[in-house]
């Protein structure tokens, strides 16, 4: 994927047949089912493909416990058999992780685990391994910290783990194998009318600051927690159709939850789900679930989110995590549809696609788990409101770009599949670029290279926060590796010292946002 080049096409008269506004896991999956079905596509992130929600998940790909609950058995059965369609396509990216629901009280055991056999059942032939009961030994042994005091026994079932922002660039690259051309850094600006019909838009390059206009057969507004502002530049009377909801985690060290099972805690004081989840070595605890005003890029984690967190999380762990420990908190915005009435937790996680009278198409809501679900719906509209020629979807099978069969890669690298060779091609070349970026970091300077020549990186945030997930691993180590960063991206695209220290003290800026806050 080159930039440059991408430039050069999207700014040079073509029509395409489909425009994409918003690179997160709804555009970017579009985009790959758009382009394996043979049609032309640009796609354009204002920002970094997955700056947005798409990068902030609990990291999870999954059914939905929650959604059982509910007795929403219809969008359960849809995620499982999409979680099993991940599993398959990204294995490099999407693996099986046991999740343990610790029992405290007689009647869980019973009530938990009837409910896991029938997500179990749900999931059929795609499901994962099948849940058990567990007596109060087990679990301890399991989970070594968890709080044994009135400990009964618990329920082991597996769902599905992935890394949501490296998904998104292998999609972005798996979408350009498919000929689809895509900008991050590239702002849509306003919409361009054929008479009622849209029929393209205004775009500005926000990092050279060409602005320029495209056209397409058919444009899909897929800017998540965005998408009102888009529709209103369709129809300024447009009335907002998204309810933002803001969810935040924690990060620990691994010391917390050592070993490789989850917690899954089915009931907090605010009747929602709380997971600890090890992740890249160390332990994401989340979510919450608190109604926000206004869509942001860096949404902020509440005082009261994270007293609500540390509180909750603190009763199932014989070690109480401190402020001190916390080596990020991050949060995220649910682009949720508005319901009539209700708090935020009861609104639709489902995915919803409108239509407007000018031919403007929104996806929003829904999960990453079912991104291809979504895309698949959504292009089979764009084919009927584009008049375009109509293919059979292609996606069920499609390796995802760094698919690779066989042994599964258990070194640092293999979060990058089929491209980890690649990485290790450049470090025996070079052998300086084996050097760590930081010494509580794992990833290499190689990778940085990488990053830039193969992934479209552009900025230090670009290379720390979501190529590599050090912002989220260990923020304040992240900030100190930065200057690294910075050198080898400006060798890398020849920018001057300038940039770099403009780079240096931008990444210091964001990162401490993701500090905890005394
Ligand atoms: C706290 C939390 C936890 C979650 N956990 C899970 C989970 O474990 N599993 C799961 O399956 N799902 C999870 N989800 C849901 C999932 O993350 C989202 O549904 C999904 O990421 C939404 O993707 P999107 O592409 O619709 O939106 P986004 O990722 O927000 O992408 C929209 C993009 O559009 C861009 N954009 C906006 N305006 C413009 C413009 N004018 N021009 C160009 N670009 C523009 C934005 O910069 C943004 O990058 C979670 C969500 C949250 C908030």
């Amino acid at each position: 994927m080159k930039r440059e080049d991408f430039l050069t096409r999207a700014s040079s008269n073509e029509t395409f047949d489909i425009l994409i506004i918003g690179g997160g896991a709804s555009g970017l999956g579009a985009a790959v089912d758009a382009a394996s079905r043979g049609h032309s596509v640009l796609l354009v992130e204002q920002a970094d493909f997955a700056k947005g929600t798409s990068s902030r998940s609990t990291k999870l790909v999954h059914g939905g416990v929650r959604y059982l609950k509910q007795g929403n058995v219809s969008l359960v059965l849809e995620a499982l058999r999409e979680r099993g369609l991940m599993v398959r396509n990204a294995p490099h990216l999407v693996h099986s992780l046991p999740f343990v629901i610790p029992n405290y009280h007689w009647w869980e055991g019973p009530f938990y685990g009837i409910g896991m056999k029938v997500y179990d059942g749900l999931a059929g032939r795609l499901g994962l391994e099948p849940s058990r009961y567990l007596n109060r030994e087990d679990v301890i042994e399991l989970l070594p910290n968890i709080e044994p005091q009135d400990l009964t026994g618990g329920i082991i079932y597996h769902d599905g783990q992935f890394d949501d922002s490296r998904l998104a660039i292998n999609l972005a690259q798996t979408a350009a194998e498919n000929g689809a051309v895509l900008l991050n850094y590239t702002r849509c600006c306003g919409l361009i009318k054929d008479g009622p019909h849209v029929a393209g838009a205004r775009l500005r390059d926000e990092e050279g600051g060409l602005e320029f206009e495209v056209s397409a057969r058919v444009v899909i507004n897929a800017t998540g927690v965005f998408a009102d502002s888009v529709r209103q530049m369709d129809d300024p009377a447009a009335q907002p159709m998204l309810s933002p909801s803001q969810g935040i985690h924690f990060v620990l060290p691994r010391e917390f939850l050592p070993g490789e099972t989850a917690i899954m805690i089915p009931k907090t004081d605010d009747g929602r789900v709380l997971f600890a989840v090890p992740w890249h070595g160390r332990v994401v605890v989340g979510t919450t679930d608190t109604p926000v005003e206004k869509a942001s890029l860096e949404p902020r984690a509440l005082g009261e989110e994270i007293d609500f967190i540390f509180t909750q999380i603190s009763r199932y762990l014989t070690r109480d995590p401190e402020r001190k420990d916390v080596l990020s908190v991050f949060a995220g915005l649910r682009p949720l549809i508005k319901a009539e009435a209700g708090s935020t937790a009861a609104l639709s996680r489902d995915h919803l696609i409108s239509i407007s009278d000018s031919g403007l198409i929104t996806l929003a809501g829904g999960k990453w788990t079912t991104y291809r679900k979504m895309a698949e719906d959504v292009i089979n509209h764009a084919e009927m409101i584009g008049a375009l020629e109509q293919h059979r979807c292609m996606t069920h099978e499609l390796a995802i770009h760094g698919a690779q069969q066989g042994e599964a890669d258990t070194s640092p690298l293999s979060f990058y599949g089929s491209d980890a060779a690649g990485i290790r091609a450049l470090i025996t070349a070079e052998p300086t670029l084996g050097k760590a970026l930081h010494p509580k970091l794992e990833f290499v300077e190689a990778e940085v290279i990488w990053h830039v020549r193969h992934e479209m990186a552009r900025t230090v945030e670009d290379v720390l926060s979501r190529r590599t997930r050090a912002l989220l691993l260990d923020a304040r180590a992240s900030i100190e590796a930065a200057p690294v960063v910075a050198s080898l991206i400006a060798a890398e695209i020849g920018r001057d010292k300038a940039w770099i220290e403009q780079q240096i003290s931008a990444y210091a800026e964001l990162a401490r946002g993701y500090l905890m806050p005394d």
